[in-house]
């Protein structure tokens, strides 16, 4: 008899032909998530089981790991024997509740029928303890047996995981990150979805700080909890922000500025397979997440660009930020490009047209010169990577 942990898988029970790839993926994750606490795994089509020697700390990381429906702690025995069920049922049984027994037999050559084995193991607890009650409607603990060919294994309640899809199973987005509240929880939920992440910030020294670009190196990081590995691209953005400054209609500042970055992005993403550009823009948040904004902005590319949250409200976000942890270092004071070249009635409505027109008055070949100089952080160690990037 020994505890050990079964994991519920989430969604991906539903992706019928990629179900393998999906649960090796997730094997994988566990794998390196736990790598240094010495476990064993044990999987098949419905659940996988772990076997380590820390329960707690094996548990508090599996609740990082998308894929996961639930964790339970549960008794497994190889021993089905009816007494012995009742055994391990009595000891992880407490008084003073209302209950039910569930069996699930995967072993249909188990000699006792489900309904049966239920009944008489409820039978059993009652005679058992004094306060116990059935309640088959709404009990407070569910007692849950499951004989496998290679044993039983008997829990009450597990804890709640992530759900989403394991990371890495949809392939790679390309997120824009600022320091602010919004894009890391864009990335966030981007990653709920099987996705990981590369990064892409853009930073105009030295009207921003290095700390600035700490502060977004730190955000990147929280996502390496949930199993992201991917790099931060940091682009020069100087000189196309203050020829765009020096040059045109300042109400049409951020406008273009959103322009250069998303063409920009793009180029980033193709270079480095990400197959979508993800960003924190929310509906009418500020003058250039309007509607007629994010037109006139996608207008330079035809790459998908996701906007996980585009519908939600900013509270909303600032909850998962803090539910994530981010919060605290979004709300850190350093500047981003952005904040620092705001004109005063930015553009609420912009024509397409007149921003086209204002864009001839730029230098075009900036884009390639700052995507020569971008600067590749690897997320694991903060150490600089030489890339070619044209
Ligand atoms: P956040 O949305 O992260 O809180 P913000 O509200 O200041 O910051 P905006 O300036 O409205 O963001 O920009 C919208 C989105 O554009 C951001 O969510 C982010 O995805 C992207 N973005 C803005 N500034 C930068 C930057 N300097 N580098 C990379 N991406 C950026
Ligand atoms: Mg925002």
């Amino acid at each position: 008899m020994e505890k050990i942990l079964m994991i519920k898988y989430a969604e991906l029970t539903t992706k019928k032909d990629n179900r393998n790839y999906f649960i090796n993926t997730l094997e994988k994750n566990i794998m390196s998530s736990l790598s240094d606490l010495n476990i064993e795994i044990i999987k098949d089509y419905y659940r996988m089981f772990i076997i380590t020697n820390d329960i707690d700390e094996a548990t508090n990381r599996l609740k990082n790991i998308f894929g996961i429906y639930e964790i339970v702690p549960c008794i497994r025995s190889n021993d089905s024997s009816f007494d012995n069920i009742c055994s391990i049922s009595k000891d992880i049984m407490r008084d003073d509740v209302t209950f039910k027994v569930i069996t699930n037999r995967s072993d249909k050559s188990y000699p006792i029928p489900s309904m049966e084995l239920s009944r008489k193991v409820g039978g059993y607890l009652l005679k058992s303890f004094n306060n116990l009650k059935v309640d088959v409607h709404n009990p407070s603990v569910t007692l849950n047996i499951e004989i496998r060919r290679e044993g039983v294994y008997i829990y009450t309640e597990g804890f709640k995981g992530m759900g989403g899809y394991p990371t890495g199973t949809l392939g790679k987005c390309l997120l824009m990150l600022s320091g602010g509240i919004d894009s890391i929880v864009a990335g966030y939920l981007t990653m709920k979805r099987g996705v990981k992440l590369d990064f892409i910030y853009f930073e105009s020294l030295p009207h921003t700080s290095l700390e600035a670009r700490e502060k977004v190196i730190s955000l990147a990081k929280i996502l390496k909890r949930y199993g992201n590995t991917g790099k931060l691209y940091v682009v020069p953005f100087t000189k196309i922000q203050e020829s765009i400054y020096k040059e045109l209609d300042p109400t049409y500042m951020i406008t273009i500025m959103r322009r250069m970055m998303y063409r920009i992005g793009e180029k980033v993403a193709k270079r480095n397979k990400c197959n979508a550009i993800v960003n924190g823009e929310s509906i009418g948040q500020v003058a250039s997440q309007t509607l007629t904004s994010i037109k006139v902005v996608n207008d330079v590319t035809n790459y998908p660009i996701i906007r996980p949250l585009a519908s939600f409200d900013k509270l909303e976000i600032i909850d998962i930020a803090k539910r994530i942890g981010s919060y605290d270092i979004s709300i850190l004071p350093y500047e981003d490009c952005c904040t620092i070249f705001v004109p005063t009635h930015p553009v609420i409505n912009p024509n397409l047209e007149y921003a086209r027109i204002l864009e001839n008055k730029l230098d075009m070949s900036l884009i390639d010169e700052a995507i020569e100089n971008i600067l590749t952080i690897k997320l694991n160690d903060n150490s600089v990577v030489e890339e070619d990037y044209l």
